[in-house]
């Protein structure tokens, strides 16, 4: 039976990005859902690899025998001490809409010069296997928060995630082009990486 790999979210566009970098492993790729999971992990950790390695052991323990994967992602602003950070997706209310949390950041950055704009979106990814090994990959994406909310592609913060080098936001780069160079997308061809020497 092809081994499975199992990853602890809920998210579909984070699951649709996950199958495209990992199709190539040769095992089964599916979501904790698709598995027949459907816990609420508590994020208590305070940073992204705490929250990461709790998701992955809690869903491991009830999947001994797959591969469970589990990240943990947010933006960091260094003019905000590097908030919001692990509280990313509770910024300002976990319901409130990222209309309304991106321009609250773009607020809250009012007068600030480029140069004082710098953030990054890191992403952590923690994998248990059947044997108990554990693994562990932090990538980030380095850019500046924009003046306006710019671009309909991605989610989240990606319409204010303004790319120097590329003259746009994430939010206006195709989901390929940001794969290549996400902290996702690294984060998850690292562990790919670890995985294809593990399986
Ligand atoms: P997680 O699902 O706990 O990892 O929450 C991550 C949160 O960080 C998301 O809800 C977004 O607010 C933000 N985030 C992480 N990655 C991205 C990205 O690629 N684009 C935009 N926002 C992101």
């Amino acid at each position: 039976m092809k081994q499975r790999i199992v990853f602890a979210t809920g998210n579909a566009h984070k699951m649709q990005e996950i199958r495209m970098i990992l199709a190539d492993l040769g095992a089964e790729v599916i979501s904790m859902k698709e598995a027949g999971v459907n816990v609420d992990v508590v994020e208590a950790g305070t940073t992204f690899e705490e929250n990461a390695r709790i998701k992955a052991e809690a869903i491991g323990q009830i999947l001994p025998e797959d591969i469970v994967l589990a990240d943990d992602s947010g933006l960091e602003i260094d003019y905000l001490d590097k908030a919001p950070g692990v509280y990313s997706a509770r910024f300002a209310g976990e319901h409130t809409s990222y209309d309304i949390k991106n321009q609250m950041l773009i607020d809250q950055l009012a007068g600030v010069p480029d140069e004082k704009r710098t953030a990054r979106f890191v992403c952590v990814i923690a994998a248990v296997f059947p044997d108990g090994t554990k693994k562990m990959v932090r990538e980030t994406m380095e850019g500046r928060i924009g003046y306006e909310i710019a671009g309909d592609h991605g989610f989240g913060y990606d319409p204010i995630f303004y790319l120097p080098e590329y003259g746009c936001t994430s939010a206006q780069l195709s989901p390929e082009e940001k794969n290549k160079i996400s902290h996702r997308g690294k984060a998850l061809r690292a562990m790919r990486d670890l995985m294809e020497e593990l399986l």
